[in-house]
């Protein structure tokens, strides 16, 4: 029997099927089969999933399913799913739910007792975090961080700690300013930035957060942008003991790149000082 023929139970299935994030070959046959053999689609943006179909020939019934309409189209697909229906959850790209519109249906349709069905397959941090050769045994998904700088900066204080590797996704226009409050608030961390993965213009930057706050600085990017940030390197943390506080300030004044602020706030980090003290001691070093 077809798997998304209605089951036997009487209630529908929903199934959460990932699609490409750029490039159209990145989907496995079981999701274009899923997506041939359901009544309908649930998507987020019809003319964007509709360009999908249509390179694989598919005429489907589409359903638009967004943030905005979530609240009250989740209930209306419960009711077809309950009535056997079988529906494919996609978002614009990628897996859905994560960091997509989907949670509520999926929670909704298991309080109603119908199934759910994972059909996996492209997911933009997985994708960039198996290429960025930043340790990937642990790591910690963020997905958005908040656009307001003060809830920004909040949430990275809460991050502090944290010595796996984060992953956020970002907007190509605030790149610069998360870059520059994730130095601020986390120091001086190996990062990459990886920019529009398995599309033409795919793109790996890699290097510390200053050196990618400067390119970025410079030349803002462009397009869908992942970023992910390691833990302090040995190679920040390991104090020299035979350097003196003003030594280090200056090398990463001249090295890194660093504002004297921020240099300070390094060094004073790597020693485990409070910036007063560090600048207390600098003071007294001169
Ligand atoms: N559900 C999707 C997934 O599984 O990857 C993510 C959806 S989220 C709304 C979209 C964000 O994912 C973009 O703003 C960008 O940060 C990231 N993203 C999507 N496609 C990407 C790509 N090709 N390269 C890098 N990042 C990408």
């Amino acid at each position: 029997m077809a798997e998304a023929a209605n089951s036997s139970s009487g209630t529908g299935t929903l199934f959460i099927v990932a699609t490409p994030i750029g490039n159209l070959e990145d989907i496995t046959l079981r999701a274009i089969r899923i997506l041939k053999e359901t009544d309908l689609i649930a998507c987020e943006d019809t003319r964007q999933t509709q360009k999908l179909l249509n390179h694989y020939g598919i005429r489907k019934r589409l359903v638009s399913y967004h943030l905005h309409n979530e609240l009250t189209r989740a209930p209306e697909l419960i009711i077809e799913l309950e009535q056997s229906a079988s529906v494919a959850l996609v978002s614009d790209a990628g897996t859905p739910v994560i960091s997509d519109p989907g949670h509520r249906l999926v929670s909704l349709c298991l309080r109603h007792h119908v199934a759910v069905v994972p059909i996996p397959g492209p997911c933009a941090f997985v994708s960039a975090l198996a290429a960025s050769g930043l340790p990937s045994d642990e790591f910690r998904f963020i997905g958005f961080l908040p656009s307001r700088s003060s809830a920004r900066r909040k949430a990275l204080e809460q991050l502090m700690h944290e010595t796996h590797t984060l992953v956020f996704y970002e907007a190509p226009h605030r790149v610069a300013e998360t870059l520059s409050d994730a130095l601020d608030i986390l120091g001086l961390r190996p990062a990459v930035l990886a920019r529009e993965v398995t599309k033409i213009h795919e793109e790996f930057l890699r290097g510390t957060l200053a050196e990618l706050l400067a390119q970025t600085s410079v030349k803002p990017p462009k397009g869908e942008i992942t970023l992910l940030i390691g833990a302090p390197s040995e190679q920040t943390m390991v104090v020299d003991q035979r350097q003196s506080l003003k030594q280090r300030v200056e090398q990463l004044e001249t090295e890194v790149g660093l504002d004297r602020k921020a240099a300070l706030k390094q060094a004073a980090r790597e020693r485990g000082l409070a910036k007063r003290e560090a600048y207390k001691q600098l003071l007294q070093e001169r």
